[in-house]
């Protein structure tokens, strides 16, 4: 094990669910030689996972971004840990996590313990063994709905909505151009939080959250149509919902699974903030936005020139967009310049603005008017079609 040295003693910051009570802890963890050291406490004797008795939710490969780790030991038990780091270091002390033929039997323990049926086998198996994405596509989309209304809820405690009357009309019908030109003609629906940061963020059930801060760092329609198309493209392929139940672990899952909305959920907003995607589901959103974008007959270039122009202030003045949502988009350096190229290229057909002048100006007023955000949190009954 010396060999491995240079692996001990590194902390992470860790999340970690006992599969006993409901919710997640952060808590941090270390790599020993006996195995992965979960401090549960200030004091007191670590908690040891041994390396042979650990089974990943998905294979450690060189592209792991975080591990979601289980351990025979302790079942229902999850630890999630964000980081290539981790990852990294982990594939070297437990190998077994990253053999092929391993994948299966690895990921079982968990699996079954969340949903004991050979149908989910069947179709973990036909998913390309992708438990949290497989577990994401299961959910009812009464549970999605759940889940997006509990994230919105968590995410602007203490902040307003938007809701100024016209405001709201012309992003009904900015939310509806590009709606109606998704392939499946999905029912999204955007909420826009009083909110200083730059940002957006797609959450589970079809829903997308904009800030008053990036209505005011646009410099127009196309670029909000961009932002939009491409968390949209986020919602169409369940990434909110795969990186949710990825992150929250086997306690959240399970509680979606049953339609609940429970004490798992109440920090999920949080843990929303704190997702960054891989660089191939950026690459997925960025090519609905492509074809959206292009059904719905608006330029790609306002979303190109946007990203291009948040992507030199972050770099500036780093941190302001925080981890999820566009963060996590811009801090894939360096595909940026690659994937604004892909979007540049993809221009090229008739288009219109997004909206009017008028339309566009009284959107940017829609934070003329706010409503606390508990009173929001009745399902949307008006979603755009
Ligand atoms: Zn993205």
């Amino acid at each position: 094990m010396s060999m491995h040295s240079d692996l001990f003693h590194q902390r992470f910051e860790a999340r970690f669910s006992d599969g006993r009570t409901a919710g997640s802890r952060e808590i941090k963890v270390e790599l020993t030689e006996r195995g992965i050291a979960i401090l549960q406490h200030e004091a007191g004797e670590p908690l040891i996972w041994p390396y042979g008795a650990l089974a990943t939710a998905e294979p450690l490969t060189d592209h792991a971004i975080d591990a979601l780790v289980t351990c025979s030991y302790q079942p229902g038990a999850t630890l999630f840990v964000q980081g290539p780091r981790f990852a990294r270091a982990l594939a070297k002390l437990a190998p077994q996590l990253t053999a092929s033929a391993e994948r299966w039997r690895s990921a079982s323990p968990w699996l079954w313990g969340a949903v004991a049926t050979v149908a989910l086998s069947v179709i973990v198996w036909l998913a390309d063994l992708s438990p949290a994405r497989t577990i994401a596509s299961m959910l009812p989309d009464k549970a999605r709905a759940a889940m997006g209304r509990q994230v919105i809820a968590s995410m602007s405690e203490g902040r307003s909505v938007c809701d100024d009357p016209s405001g709201k009309k012309a992003l009904g019908k900015l939310t509806e151009r590009l709606a109606s030109a998704t392939h499946a003609d999905r029912p999204f629906t955007v909420v826009v939080l009083d909110w200083g940061l730059v940002n957006a963020f797609a959450t589970p059930g079809e829903n997308v959250v904009l800030t008053r801060g990036l209505l005011e760092a646009a410099e127009g329609p196309d670029e909000i149509a961009g932002v939009l198309a491409h968390e949209m493209g986020h919602g169409i392929e369940l990434h909110p919902e795969t990186g949710l139940v990825r992150a929250m672990g086997l306690a959240a899952a399970t509680e979606l699974l049953m339609g609940g909305s429970g004490g798992a959920l109440g920090n999920i907003g949080i843990v929303l903030l704190q997702l960054s995607y891989s660089r191939d589901a950026e690459g997925q959103a960025d090519d609905h936005a492509i074809s959206i974008l292009r059904q719905a007959s608006v330029s790609s270039k306002g979303f190109a020139h946007f990203f291009e122009r948040m992507s030199k202030r972050d770099g500036k003045a780093s941190g302001g967009l925080g981890k999820g949502g566009l963060g996590g988009m811009l801090s894939s350096h360096p595909e940026t310049g690659e994937r604004l190229a892909k979007v540049l290229a993809a221009g090229g057909y008739d288009a219109t603005p997004a909206l009017t002048e008028a339309d566009w100006s009284e959107l940017k007023g829609i934070c003329a008017n706010t409503s606390p955000a508990s009173e929001q949190s009745e399902p949307p009954d008006d979603k755009a079609q």
